[in-house]
């Protein structure tokens, strides 16, 4: 293969440099700083834009376009459109109007929306983003927009997105003005998200009903060999994988996506790709643009793509590692400690606002990467546990603590210098070994929230991030701004956030129980399940939050609340109904079978040789049966259950029934099958085993 990745990448990108290429001057620049500021689009150049598009896409294969959006399932929309317009003659033109760009209708009713249609209206309406690039892709123009409802409510995971942009860098100015930085216009905040996934083979996905429906095992004994080896991370890749990985960097360099990193994850039959960062908004879309064409690209290569968080019992579970940073229009970055003494202190400053965030916003940030899905990893002992808790490496611990105490740093043998603050040496880079368990950590010149789920969209926790950072920002600029001596309230604001917020920064080892009782001791909040953290979504304190910055309404959070418990009461439903259906009606009917065959075969010896010693049989028989009829009475408990569930009101009391006692029988129904699966002939089992499924390829 010889490929001119320059040429190919971006390709099928309405990108700028295709709109500098494509439109009048002004135009463009009118474009272009509209997507800068986030501003509306004058409607007088969409016209314009939209024919210049269109033409574009022509060209590149396009007879249809779409809004592409973001509803509530967790899940990206679209609607495909023609370009086609009737003529008189009867032959048709391709058109392609400023109003179709700008706005569309889609019939939203069938979307999820926490009870917001009851209250508003009807209809959602998808308004274009211009500050994603528009693509093409199958044929077809995609416009990412945002889906509100007509009277302006969110139903979608990318509007708060956009207005939390907007908060950090109104409040994050009010800190640079206050350095004397004159130039910068606004702050961006960037995200590199890394995408963990399986990859199992495409025959023995379509045997496993679990997988096809749920995206997870809900049976399957442990195979003979897990990644206690660690011989999969980092291994070579095998062929058929290498392939689809190669491909799939292919279509995404085509769509302008950074595609930089691949490789083997710790689990048998798991990978992973990191892209090389962008502007959030941005980043959001090509993570949903990365699932989805993992998942295509897959099927090509007679392969599935697995994102669940946690498709196999016993081995890793999949996660997504959300860096993200803030930075200026002008390229500087606010996480990179500085040179001069100065630099530091607003280093210091931006550091003690993140500590400040998270520790008041831990539940938050927890909510934001709950799903039915991560409850099977937080806190499992591979991923981080469910408690929020920042490390900084050692380096920068020193230094904080050293503020706190009121005493000298003396940690490397670097120089020191006097910030007002007890002396504090310029640090670079911090030099400490990573803490692989902490959940927020900060990486050099980032922060790396490392409690996403693979499969989840990664809008909420940056919408989280970045408001709870841009109300740091507001509280410390509040203070600054009426400062009489600005060095004296700086370095006062620091020592108070860094003492005030200390508890929130861990650097042990976030699996272990003592760290449990430590964090309890130090109140931080230990949100086990999701269904725990969602309680906490609509507390005063967020509600204002959200609302003070303009990001969400009491509402509009009110029916994420409703959401989030729905999807949740849905998903362990979808999964106990499964679970009922494959065990009654695949697992104990293979296993009656294999049990006859071997009382067939029991009977066979003892009628040949009346004394011949048939302990083996017997016991199989005995204890595959005994298994059966418990397997039996629990699938008719789960069943049960399930029902009753169904039965409690909607909302939190039904995902706490389901929580509280589906759950539970369904752990108890897979452990008996799980044992049955291990007396059974492989070949009367009725579906691929966890060996077969992770050591095949
Ligand atoms: P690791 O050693 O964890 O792989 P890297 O430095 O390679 O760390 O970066 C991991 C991810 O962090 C990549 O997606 C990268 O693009 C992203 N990243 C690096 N710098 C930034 C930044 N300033 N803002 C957001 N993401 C960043
Ligand atoms: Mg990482």
């Amino acid at each position: 293969m010889n490929k001119n990745v320059p040429l190919l990448f971006g390709n099928m990108v309405f990108n700028e440099e295709v709109m500098r290429q494509r439109l009048p001057r002004e135009v463009c620049k009118s474009l272009l700083k509209t997507m800068e500021e986030g501003k509306e689009i004058d409607p007088s150049i969409a016209d314009v834009v939209a024919n210049a598009m269109k033409d574009w896409a022509i060209e590149k294969g396009a007879t249809h376009y779409t809004h592409w959006f973001q509803p509530l399932t967790g899940a990206t929309a679209e609607k495909h459109d023609s370009f086609i317009a009737p003529t008189q003659g009867g032959t048709v033109v391709m058109e392609f109007s400023g109003k179709c760009l700008i706005k569309g209708e889609p019939d939203a009713s069938s979307f999820p929306s926490g009870g917001l249609r009851a209250t508003f209206e009807a209809r959602g309406y998808t308004a274009w983003d211009p500050a994603s690039y528009a693509f093409v892709k199958d044929g077809t123009l995609y416009i990412p927009t945002a889906f509100c409802s007509y009277t302006g409510e969110a139903l979608d995971s990318k509007t708060p997105l956009l207005r939390s942009i907007d908060a950090i860098s109104r409040e994050g100015m009010r800190i640079l003005r206050l350095f004397g930085d004159t130039t910068a216009k606004r702050l961006t905040t960037t995200v590199g998200a890394e995408q963990e996934y399986f990859i199992i083979d495409k025959e023995m996905y379509e045997q496993r009903r679990d997988l096809m429906y749920t995206g997870r095992t809900l049976f399957g004994a442990p195979a003979p060999k897990g990644q206690e080896l660690e011989d999969h991370y980092f291994g070579p890749l095998k062929p058929r994988i290498a392939a689809f990985m190669a491909e799939l960097d292919e279509e995404l360099w085509k769509l302008g996506i950074l595609s930089k990193t691949k490789h083997n994850e710790a689990a048998p039959a798991q990978h992973e790709l990191a892209p090389i960062f962008t502007t959030t908004n941005m980043s959001v879309d090509q993570n949903l643009l990365i699932m989805g064409y993992m998942k295509r690209i897959a099927e090509k290569h007679g392969l599935v793509c697995l994102l669940h968080e946690k498709p196999f019992a016993g081995v890793s579970g999949s996660g997504k590692h959300n860096n993200w940073s803030v930075g200026t229009d002008t390229g500087k970055n606010l996480f990179k400690p500085g040179k001069t003494p100065a630099e530091n202190k607003q280093f210091l400053l931006m550091l003690a606002a993140v500590i400040k965030a998270v520790d008041d916003y831990q539940d938050l940030l927890r909510i934001s990467v709950a799903s039915a899905g991560n409850d099977h990893r937080l806190g499992g002992g591979e991923a981080p546990p469910a408690i929020v808790s920042m490390f900084i490496g050692d380096e920068l611990q020193a230094v904080v603590d050293s503020i706190v105490r009121g005493t000298d740093f003396k940690g490397a043998a670097r120089g020191k210098m006097n910030l007002g603050i007890p002396s504090v040496p310029t640090f670079t880079k911090d030099t400490s070994d990573r803490n692989r368990t902490s959940p927020f950590a900060f990486t050099g010149n980032k922060f790396e929230f490392r409690m996403l789920g693979s499969s989840q969209n990664i809008s909420m926790p940056n919408v989280v991030l970045n408001t709870a950072v841009a109300e740091s920002f507001r509280q410390f600029a509040d203070v600054l701004e009426v400062a009489e001596d600005f060095d004296k309230a700086l370095t006062g604001l620091i020592k108070e956030t860094f003492t005030a917020h200390a508890r929130i920064l861990f650097n042990g080892n976030g699996y272990s129980e003592e760290w449990e009782k430590e964090a309890e001791r130090r109140g931080l909040y230990n949100l086990k399940t999701s269904v725990d953290a969602f309680k906490t979504f609509t507390a005063e304190k967020n509600v204002a939050l959200f609302t003070r910055h303009g990001v969400m309404n009491a509402v509009e959070m009110a029916s994420r609340e409703e959401i989030l418990y729905e999807n949740y009461a849905k998903v362990v439903n979808i999964e106990a109904r499964t679970m009922i259906d494959i065990a009654g009606r695949e697992i104990i009917p293979a296993v009656n079978a294999y049990v006859t065959e071997v009382a067939a075969t029991a009977a066979a010896k003892t009628a040949v040789i009346k004394e011949i010693d048939i302990s083996a049989e017997t016991d199989i028989i005995t204890r595959l049966s005994t298994l059966t009829a418990k397997a039996y009475k629990t699938l008719s408990a789960l069943r049960e259950a399930d029902d009753e569930a169904k039965r409690q009101p909607a909302g939190e009391r039904m995902a706490e029934y389901f929580l509280e006692h589906v759950i539970p029988v369904m752990n108890e129904l897979r452990e008996t099958v799980d044992e049955m699966e291990t007396l059974t002939a492989a070949s009367y089992w009725p579906m691929p085993s966890y060996g077969d499924l992770m050591f095949s390829i």
